[in-house]
């Protein structure tokens, strides 16, 4: 298997926030991390899943639409991903997504739920996305968080471990 070159990020100190995950080739994978990794609960998969169709409607109508690559959730349902073309800072992220979760605040339906339109349409729960959201947008507001604490961890057999 090949070495993936990425740094580890120290998730026992990663406070929410707005993070560069990475950059490679041109594409900037921004870490939007929504709650404290293994210290506060984990957005459940519905309320996740509402914030991903909303976040990606928001960010692909958005003034930023042609540098967005991509919206989507992370494994550990901490946060979410958004892939960008060009230049990007975590300040101009941060400024965005407070937009987007204004946006989110005032939706009254989640886009694109149906058989037609999701892969699982009833996994849905907008009220969970909003309470998220709004914990958010206060927390980017208020006291925010953008620089990584991280770590080196080499597997057994020489690979180094990423996550994204
Ligand atoms: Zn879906």
């Amino acid at each position: 298997m090949e070495v993936i070159p990425s740094f580890t990020i120290d998730h026992t100190h990663l406070m929410p926030g707005i993070y560069v995950s990475r950059i490679d080739r041109g594409f900037t994978t921004f870490d939007l991390r929504i709650t404290r990794p293994n210290h506060e609960p984990a957005l459940a998969p519905s309320a996740i899943h509402s914030m991903e169709h909303l976040m990606a409607t928001w960010f692909r109508n958005s003034e930023v639409k042609d540098d967005v690559v991509y919206v989507g959730p992370m494994g550990c349902l901490t946060g979410m991903y958004v892939i960008m073309t060009g230049e990007y800072s975590v300040h101009d992220m941060r400024r965005l997504t407070i937009e987007c979760l204004q946006w989110i605040l005032s939706q009254t339906e989640v886009p694109a739920t149906t058989p037609e339109t999701c892969g699982n349409y009833l996994l849905h729960d907008l009220p969970m996305c909003k309470w998220h959201a709004q914990r958010y947008l206060k927390m980017l507001q208020e006291d925010f968080h953008f620089e990584y604490t991280t770590l080196e961890v080499t597997l057994a057999d020489g690979r180094i471990f990423a996550d994204a």
